[in-house]
């Protein structure tokens, strides 16, 4: 007699995939060498490679009676 022995093993392991977020911590140290561009206003500092239309929000929210040329006048241009 061979009692059919059915065992079902439930090995369904559900595989959680973890997002893994890139740390971004280790620029910080590069941001903090780059702080070169200051206002000449407000004598705020801003990374060296900030975009040109990031300045100008800068300038045209906090001093918009100056020139662009008065807030940054060590950018240049590309
Ligand atoms: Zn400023």
């Amino acid at each position: 007699m061979g009692g059919g022995n059915g065992q079902k093993s439930a090995t369904k392991r559900e595989r959680n995939a973890a997002k893994l977020a890139a740390p971004k911590g280790s620029q910080l140290k590069q941001n903090q060498a780059a702080m070169t561009l200051k206002c000449n206003v407000c004598l705020t500092t801003f990374v060296c490679t900030s975009k040109e239309q990031q300045l100008k929000d800068h300038q045209e929210n906090k001093h918009p009676k100056a020139t662009f040329e008065q807030c940054f006048p060590d950018y240049q241009k590309a």
